[in-house]
Formats: C-alpha cells, structure tokens, sequence
C-alpha cells in the first residue's frame, strides 16, 4: 500500500504536467487540427482528477505517518530510546535470518547493571534512571552499525551481533570498559556504576531464547565471579570448530578487564 501511494504521489502530478504540456506537442506537430475546445475539456477533466488525487494522496500519507510514529512507539523504550523486549526480539529473528542462510557465527551479549538497587537506594531513583540512560548511550556509541541493543527490562539489556566469540568479546570489552569509565559520575554523584556481561556465540541457525538463556547462564557467573566482567558460555550452544570456542576466549577476556582495573 505504501509503494502504491509512492507510484500515485509521483503519477499524478506526472499526468497533470504531461497534459498541460501537451498542447505544445499538438501545435507544434498539427499545427492545423489542434482544437482548442477539445483540449479545454480534456483541461478541465485533468484538473479535477489532480485536485481529488492531490488531497487524496495527502490524507493516505498523514495516515501513514501517523501509524510510523504509533509503531515506533510501541516498539522504544520510552526511558532509554532503545528497543524494547519485543522490538529487540524481532530485530534478533530478522538477523538470524541472515546469518542463518550462510551458517554464519552470531552472539548474543546480555548485560545487567551490577548492584544497581544499591545506586537507587543510595542515590534515588531518577538518579538510577539517569544510569540505564547513561549505559544506553554508551552502548549505542560503542556497539557497531549491525549491532542491535535492546532493553529487556529493568537493569537488564541485550545485544544481538553479527560476529564470532572474539567479536563478542572484543565489543563486550570495550562497552564494559567504556561504561566503567562513564559510571565514575552520573548526574554529579561519584557513583562508580559497572556492569556484567555474558556471551553466547553459536553458528546460526539457533532459537533466540535458547541464546538469551545460555548468555544468562555466562552472567551468572560474571556475577559470581566478581561483577563489572565478562563471561562467555560454554556447553550446548558451542560454536562450530573453526570458530574459536566461546570458552576459551572467556577467560582470556576476563583476565584482560580485571588487568586494566
Ligand atoms: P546485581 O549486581 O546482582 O545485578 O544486583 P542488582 O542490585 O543490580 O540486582 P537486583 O535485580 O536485585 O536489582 C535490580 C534493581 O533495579 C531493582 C529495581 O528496583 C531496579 N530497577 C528496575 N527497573 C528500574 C528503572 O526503570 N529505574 C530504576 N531507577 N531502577 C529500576
Ligand atoms: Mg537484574
Ligand atoms: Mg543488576
């Protein structure tokens, strides 16, 4: 419907000037016969159908419009401007597509604030706020064109990358690096803010849930091993062998970010 209103936006103005236009060819070709009532009515005729279809036009794409703005809605998160749940889930099918038809390596990266009740507690709640908005722009400034990041719900957010384990770390990496830095000072409070992330790579095709899960699993022990660190899954989401394996890269990526602290 939406390529149908394009055709019309640019076929009746394209009619309208061709008829109008048209006595010059006519006069110019058959001096003789060109008949000025005739094209008088033919005038007329043309100019209704461009009125009508001038307005026409307009009211189809104001409607358009105006279901663009309700479907971007229903698909931002309105604190952050990031994908919601949903919107995240669909952008993650969509790639998976992709990577599916070539059996292409493809991550998911899951990260959660680390003892962000305490940064409410301590500091507020719109503070808190100010820090999923602080991580949202870090993480839109550090993943790449292809990546897609979403808010899951509450501290917690996810990334779908095109990329292998060494990818997924690399971009895990220099996120977790740039948040930590970030989250010295939010909104003037020397808050210290970091977060956790977990991994998971497979070779595509793979269910998006299975992936978020095993990335939970990586979490869980970025967690338990200390927070404001990365993890990499390992078990029955195991990349292919010509692709590092996800957890051997793991370790290596923690050791890197516990040496930069
Ligand atoms: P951990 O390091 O283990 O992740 O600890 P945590 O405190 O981050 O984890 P927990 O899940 O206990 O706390 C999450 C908190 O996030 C609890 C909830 O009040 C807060 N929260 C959830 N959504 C929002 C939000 O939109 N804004 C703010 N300010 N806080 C939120
Ligand atoms: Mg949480
Ligand atoms: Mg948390």
């Amino acid at each position: 419907r939406v390529e149908a209103v394009a055709a019309l936006s640019v076929g009746v103005p394209l009619l309208h000037s061709a008829v109008f236009l048209a006595p010059i060819g006519l006069i110019l070709l058959l001096p003789d016969q060109a008949s000025l009532d005739g094209l008088f009515a033919l005038f007329a005729f043309e100019t209704v159908i461009y009125v009508v279809g001038t307005a026409f036009i307009v009211v189809v794409m104001a409607k358009e419009r105006v279901a663009m703005v309700h479907k971007t809605a229903a698909m931002t998160d309105l604190l952050t401007g990031l994908f919601n749940r949903r919107a995240f889930l669909e952008a993650a099918d969509r790639i998976m597509a992709q990577r599916s038809r070539k059996s292409q390596p493809i991550s998911v990266l899951l990260f959660d604030l680390d003892r962000f009740k305490s940064i409410n507690d301590r500091f507020g709640h719109a503070v808190g706020d100010d820090a999923l908005k602080v991580f949202a722009q870090t993480a839109i400034a550090n993943l790449r064109a292809n990546d897609v990041i979403g808010r899951l719900g509450g501290e917690e957010f996810a990334a779908i990358l095109p990329g292998n384990s060494a990818d997924a770390g690399m971009i895990a990496e220099r996120l977790r690096a740039a948040f930590q830095a970030a989250g010295v000072e939010i909104s003037g409070h020397q808050i210290g803010a970091t977060v956790s992330v977990g991994i998971c790579t497979v070779v595509a095709p793979a269910e998006i849930d299975a992936m978020l899960a095993c990335a939970d699993a990586a979490l869980y022990r970025a967690k338990n091993n200390g927070r404001n660190r990365i993890e990499a899954a390992s078990g029955e989401a195991e990349p292919a062998a010509d692709i590092p394996a996800a957890a051997d890269t793991a370790p290596a990526i923690g050791d890197a970010a516990l040496a930069l602290q």
